[in-house]
């Protein structure tokens, strides 16, 4: 037996100038599964978070909504639990970097730092902004493009021209938050030498420390150590002048720690909040040499993490630690579109949560998508349902749901032994229970998209088994029992076994499970061990329900449902003033006039292609080709039609319809097709001799 192993987990501190999005989340939950499988197999883990509270955009945020930094802070701080909760993300601690803990941190690394001869000052010439009386950051400052003279770009880049440039060479200048013309100034800053030799000799051998940093983010680190010319390693700025909120640099009035410096530092100021309410060494923990220090971040802030943070601690000494792990992943997307908070696209996580989305279901998703590469993952609505209702509820729910009645109703919940009469089970229950060592290996190094499809092949083979032995047919037969309680105490063994391996990500269902089957908490080493006779099981509550389509519609704002048929076109809206006198039409409809006809765009056109959509019934995907290009449009024909036979036909499409977002895509326009009372869509052709993109009238 090892001894069980000691890690400090933490999560990158989200800033604290708005609520989360769904990126925190995503990476919350594969740092919590990490931690709760820790914890299955006897480790000791501490898993703390904070927020990032310091700098410039807080302090400007907090002035214009009228308040104090502080009070601003503490604001978003009250909202951070109800995200948590709601997904099952358990921090032992969540704290904030603008605190006691993590200025006394921040000062004593500094101050070793300093006196390791690792901290100098130099003077630096910046723009002021002589209004607001601080400092300006590049973000601060526009000015016309000095290439192409456009208005209004940012001191780092033209948006129109795309060109390079510093923010003094903008032509007139001015500060996007006063409007005044910045002047130059100058002020002494303090900067980290991270450019001294025996820092990067640290930072080569360090990235090198094999099984430490993932291959892609070890290459990235060792490039910018390589760097040459104006891409040269340089030394760190960590100093911002007052107006600031930050924390003060000992004896330099006046003077902050640039955010960026403190803010890696409230990991430690969470965790020594965390000991000092625990009645834990917080230093005696860092300082043994077995403890783990492992890092979850995103691949924005990859630098920060590789090059200055283990420089700091390493040349800050003992009792600090120097990382032992930075596990970095990629952006989560939806459907191609990068996750972006300023362009406000994309899942809003507590909106999910009040459609009354089950939780669980995001971090199955989620871990089902998650591999230990660095790279972007993609939330595509249809996956999601089919993976939900196939996967979690179709294969794995499913054995629980067909056999647990019959433990019941048949046999008082009691479970036989499987070690005495296995019939022909053993091999089964063997193979599920032999994959404990290789899902648990998988998820310790961070592959939980194979680790669950392994689990998802393990519930296949357990469905196959019921399959092939039908209990509800046995429970017909008479003189049977034996056979059909054989069949379902082996299901309900692999039900347990499966939902020992799921409980890392889903914990709140294995909670259910664990009740349900009258269990106490597993750990990793129950995998074990089977199920002994006559333990009796409680009453099957159904545990997880399918996701509905219009649950992702909402989710997206979609319109709440596809049309699924189309008939022929119908009028289109009222006139503004209604055609004096109308006479009824055949059958009752009011008459429209020629003009409001003319405003419907027909169109001639070939269906160039046409494929089933998964996850859509009714659904076929059309390409119609109208001669001068091509437009996609959703069908509700499939009913009457396989998308080969549409291959190659002419047909009428109104091709002025807006466009309609689907949940599959974008549907630009729409067929005509005629239906009545009875079954039956009949879709419209021209005669022969009519050609793509020829108006109907
Ligand atoms: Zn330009």
């Amino acid at each position: 037996m090892h001894p069980p192993r000691r890690i400090l987990v933490t999560t990158a501190l989200p800033y604290a100038n708005g609520p989360f999005h769904v990126g925190h989340i995503m990476e919350y939950i594969q740092a919590d599964i990490w931690v709760r499988f820790q914890r299955m197999q006897g480790n000791v883990v501490h898993f703390v978070g904070a927020d990032d509270a310091h700098g410039a955009p807080i302090m400007l945020a907090a002035e214009k909504a009228g308040t104090s930094p502080e009070a601003f802070v503490a604001g978003i701080a009250a909202g951070r639990k109800q995200y948590l909760d709601g997904f099952h993300i358990r921090f032992d601690h969540w704290h904030s970097t603008h605190s006691p803990e993590n200025t006394q941190l921040s000062q004593d690394i500094y101050k070793r730092l300093s006196k390791a001869g690792l901290v100098y000052k130099k003077p630096v010439e910046q723009f002021y902004d002589p209004v607001k009386g601080m400092f300006l950051a590049d973000r601060y400052i526009k000015g016309e493009c000095p290439k192409c003279g456009a208005k209004d770009q940012y001191g780092d880049a033209c948006e129109n021209c795309s060109s390079v440039y510093a923010p003094t060479d903008l032509i007139n200048p001015y500060s996007t938050l006063s409007g005044a013309k910045p002047v130059r100034k100058s002020s002494e800053h303090y900067f980290f030498r991270l450019s001294d030799e025996a820092c990067v000799a640290f930072l080569r051998d360090w990235i090198d420390v094999p099984g430490q940093l993932q291959p892609q983010v070890a290459n990235k680190a060792r490039e910018w150590l390589d760097g040459e010319g104006d891409k040269a390693l340089g030394d760190w700025d960590i100093s911002r002048d007052a107006p600031y909120f930050g924390i003060e640099i000992p004896d330099a009035p006046g003077k902050y720690f640039y955010v960026w410096l403190d803010a890696p530092i409230g990991y430690l100021a969470s965790f020594k909040a965390y000991c000092a309410k625990n009645g834990l060494d917080f230093e005696g923990f860092l300082a043994d040499e077995n403890t783990e220090q492992v890092h979850f971040i995103g691949k924005d802030i990859i630098y920060f993490h590789t090059l200055f943070w283990p420089a700091m601690l390493k040349y800050a000494g003992p009792f600090y630690k120097v990382p032992t792990n930075v596990f970095v992943h990629g952006f989560i997307t939806v459907s191609g579109d990068k996750m972006s908070k300023s362009r406000g696209t994309g899942i809003s996580p507590l909106r999910y949560l009040e459609l009354g989305m089950n939780p669980e279901w995001l971090r199955y998703y989620i871990a089902a998508k998650l591999n230990a590469n660095v790279e972007d993952l993609d939330f595509n609505p249809d996956d999601f349902i089919a993976r939900v209702n196939s996967d979690l509820v179709g294969k794995y729910i499913n054995i629980a749901s067909r056999c647990a009645p019959f433990l019941r109703n048949k046999f008082d919940g009691k479970l036989l032994s499987m070690e005495a009469d296995g019939a022909g089970a053993g091999s089964l229950l063997d193979e599920v229970q032999s994959q404990a060592g290789e899902i648990g290996s998988l998820i310790d190094s961070r592959e939980y998209g194979k680790a669950l499809r392994q689990v998802m092949t393990l519930a296949d083979s357990v469905n196959h088994y019921v399959d092939e032995k039908k209990p509800w047919e046995i429970a017909k037969r008479a003189g049977e029992e034996h056979q059909l309680h054989v069949v379902c105490t082996v299901a309900i063994n692999a039900f347990r076994l499966l939902t020992l391996y799921l409980k890392p990500v889903m914990p709140k269902l294995a909670e259910n499970v664990e009740r349900f089957l009258n269990i106490p908490p597993m750990t990793w080493q129950d995998a074990g061990t089977l199920l002994p006779a006559d333990h009796q099981i409680n009453a099957y509550k159904h545990l997880m329900t399918r996701v509905e389509p219009k649950q992702l519609d909402a989710l997206f704002d979609l319109p709440a449902a596809a049309p699924e048929e189309k008939k022929t076109v119908t009028a289109p809206a009222a006139p503004a003033t209604p055609p004096p006198a109308p006479s009824p039409a055949p059958d009752g409809s009011s008459t429209i006039s020629i003009d409001d006809f003319a405003k419907v765009d027909l169109r001639v056109a070939l269906i160039a292609n046409a494929e089933a959509v998964e996850g859509a019934d009714k659904l076929v995907k059309l390409t119609l080709d109208l001669g001068t290009g091509t437009r996609t449009v959703f069908a509700g024909i499939k009913s009457a039609y396989a998308p080969d036979q549409l291959k190659g036909r002419l047909t009428v499409m109104v091709a002025n319809l807006a466009p309609r977002k689907m949940r599959f895509g974008l549907s630009e326009g729409m067929v005509l097709a005629a239906s009545g009372d009875g079954p039956g869509i009949f879709l419209l052709s021209p005669d022969s001799g009519a050609q793509p993109g020829m108006k109907v009238k």
